[in-house]
């Protein structure tokens, strides 16, 4: 039986209407980060209504001044608007291309609660700095006194990135260690070009560069330089080292070849479109393959739209829960809907074989929604006897990523909780101070896996609460 015959059946048995709509189907690349034109930034700002308790503001993790910048647009005051735009966020171009807007600023506008569509808030914040750069904008540091104080950042992720943004306008001298051979984290080796161009990124660090950030890249913490030693050679060390540790299904089969972690088929595929694969690793492209994704998360959303790109034959996306209860942005499930993307709701996955013809097959079984867990999310519960054989050439696990404590946590006593997550709270004396007082932490590091602005967010306070140990502030 073939996938499309596979799938169709399964289509069938669930949703009689979903048939007709799979054989119709047609790969089609969603250009999510196209350029706002002035007159079109102009006219969606002009939409703003000026609310005086303004939503969006509160539930944009970073607090921007949303409807300031947007009446700054209005009037046509470009650098003023980014002056403002990094006053509460280090990197607005990012963070305007790859926030969720629809379950944070966007979802909270007044005239979306009204049913008139939310302003672009997004596309408007990744505009005011694209135009204000472009025009020769810079961030202004002649102001600053040097307090001749310096910290080490592990990590240049927007954690990192957020930190030392902060530290360097406070005459701090941020140095910034990064085990890649290019600054972003998860932003340059994780999310696909489609969602954030990487030239935005290279951009970003020959800025920091200019307003005195040191970046010192491909060396690694614990391997090439020793924790002590940033310890013994800084006045407060940062650390913003991310949430790598792959998380497995726990079934049988997850170590069949074929069956591929999301995220090393993502770095795989952006390290060739940079020409930088490794000397003896090859590109893992679904190139007339056809692709199961499981998981219901951005990263599986970035996995199905990954494949669509690199020509996979068919992607299937199979997801335990309903699509109402997916983790993922529901902007990024829609976009992955209207390229082509099949989804699978309720399947959980139970095992992978090794089919006779070479395919592999990928055991599903059907789940209902039960009660709730201690989180409030109800738990999939299996239909008994709903077992599924679905045939194809891969799957992509993406169940998503753990935090784990660096080879350094014990001797240095920095602490973690039950989660693996590094102890380093926000409401405290300092804030996001760890157990050792000279050390700092933020991002998914101490969160658990997360969003870019929120890491953004942590970085920035982290650097407060470092002035404040430092009595610089
Ligand atoms: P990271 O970005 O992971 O950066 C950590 C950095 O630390 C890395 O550069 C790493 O190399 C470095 N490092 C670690 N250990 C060491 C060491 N010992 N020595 C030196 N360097 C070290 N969020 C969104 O908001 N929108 C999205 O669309 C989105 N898409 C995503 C897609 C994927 C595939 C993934 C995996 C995540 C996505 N996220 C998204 C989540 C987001 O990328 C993260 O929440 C964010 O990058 C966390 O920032 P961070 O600085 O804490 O960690
Ligand atoms: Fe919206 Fe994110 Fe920008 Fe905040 S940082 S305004 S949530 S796009």
């Amino acid at each position: 039986m073939s996938t499309n015959d596979v799938f169709q059946f399964m289509n069938v048995a669930r949703d009689p209407g979903a048939k007709a709509e799979a054989s119709e189907r047609k790969f089609v690349f969603k250009e999510i980060y196209k350029p706002l034109s002035t007159g079109d930034a102009t006219e969606q700002a002009a939409r703003c209504l000026g609310c005086g308790n303004p939503y969006c503001e509160w539930t944009c993790p970073v607090h921007n001044f949303i409807p300031n910048w947007l009446k700054l647009v209005k009037e046509g005051k470009l650098f003023v608007a980014a002056e403002l735009s990094h006053k509460t966020n280090s990197l607005p171009e990012i963070c305007g291309r790859v926030c969720p807007q629809d379950r944070l600023c966007e979802g909270a506008c007044t005239l979306n609660q009204g049913g008139f569509g939310a302003v672009t808030i997004g596309a408007i914040e990744k505009y005011i700095t694209d135009e204000a750069l472009k025009a020769g904008w810079r961030p202004d540091l002649s102001g600053v006194i040097q307090t001749g104080k310096k910290v080490a950042i592990i990590g240049a992720g927007p954690a990192g990135l957020g930190c030392a943004d902060i530290l360097v306008r406070n005459g701090v001298k941020p140095v910034v260690f990064d085990r890649n051979e290019e600054i972003g984290g998860l932003l340059t080796f994780g999310i696909p070009e489609f969602k954030l161009e990487k030239e935005v990124v290279v951009r970003r660090r020959k800025i920091m560069e200019e307003m005195g950030v040191e970046f010192r890249l491909n060396t690694e913490i614990g391997k090439n330089v020793s924790f002590e030693s940033l310890l013994a050679n800084f006045d407060a060390v940062f650390m913003g080292m991310g949430a790598y540790k792959y998380m497995k299904g726990g079934f049988a089969g997850e170590d069949l070849p074929g069956v591929l972690e999301a995220l090393p088929f993502l770095i795989n595929n952006v390290r060739n479109n940079m020409g930088t694969l490794p000397a003896g690793e090859a590109h893992l492209s679904m190139k007339d393959k056809r692709v199961v994704v499981l998981g219901g998360g951005d990263t599986a959303m970035d996995c199905n739209r990954t494949s669509i790109r690199q020509g996979a034959k068919s992607v299937i996306c199979a997801y335990r829960r309903d699509e109402a209860n997916m983790p993922g942005s529901k902007r990024e499930v829609q976009n992955a809907k209207e390229e082509g993307v099949n989804f699978l709701w309720n399947r959980q996955p139970v095992g992978i074989e090794k089919l006779a013809g070479g395919s592999l097959g990928l055991k599903l079984v059907t789940t209902q929604l039960g009660e709730a867990d201690e989180k409030g999310r109800r738990k999939p519960v299996v239909i008994e006897g709903s077992e599924e054989v679905l045939e194809c050439d891969h799957v992509i696990v993406a169940f998503g990523f753990q935090t784990e404590a660096a080879s350094w946590f014990e001797s240095a006593g920095i602490k973690i909780d039950q989660w693996n997550r590094t102890v380093a709270p926000q409401e405290q004396k300092f804030k996001h101070q760890t157990s050792n007082p000279k050390v700092f932490a933020g991002g998914d590091l101490v969160r658990g896996a997360d969003l870019v602005v929120r890491a953004v967010f942590e970085g920035r306070n982290a650097a407060e609460g470092i002035l404040g140990y430092l009595g610089i502030w």
